[in-house]
């Protein structure tokens, strides 16, 4: 299997929890390597564009507000299939249907504030990557 990057984030609820480093290490346990990450604060525009294939969606301005709540980390995940492993470590996205063991399972809040985000394919997670990295930060 191809080795792949993937964009993640740890949402709002959980850095307000103070979960980033529990969840890093749910990442790190997968056999995914963070290869860069940062800490921001996402204004609500900021994260209509980065949302903005849900633009549709009942609960886009909802979205948007949660994810400019509080500080969000964004970081790129590298490993082999990482963008389908990722998603296996985060479970469902709803918390009720998340499998034991993922991080939603244990840490997301409600379907909305779910605690993590991931690409859903390698596609996506190289426009997302650009999003929010340039290549200079990307140092592997
Ligand atoms: P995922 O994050 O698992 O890829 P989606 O792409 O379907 O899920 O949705 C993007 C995000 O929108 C979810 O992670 C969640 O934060 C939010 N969301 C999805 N469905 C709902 C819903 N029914 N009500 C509120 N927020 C939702």
């Amino acid at each position: 299997m191809a080795v792949e990057r993937t964009l993640s984030i740890i949402k709002p609820d959980a850095t307000k929890r103070n979960l980033t480093g529990k969840i890093n290490a749910k990442f790190e346990d997968a056999g995914l390597r963070i290869v860069a990450q940062k800490r921001i604060q996402l204004t609500p525009e900021q994260a209509g564009v980065f949302y903005a294939v849900h633009k549709a969606r009942p609960f886009y301005g909802e979205l948007c507000e949660f994810m400019a709540s509080g500080p969000v980390v964004v970081q790129v995940l590298e490993g082999e299939g990482a963008v389908a492993k990722n998603r296996e470590v985060m479970g469902a996205t709803n918390p009720a249907d998340a499998a034991a063991g993922t991080i939603r399972a244990e840490f997301a809040e409600s379907v909305g504030e779910n605690s993590v985000h991931g690409s859903d394919a390698p596609e996506t997670a190289a426009v997302e990557i650009a999003y929010f990295f340039s290549g200079l930060e990307l140092v592997g």
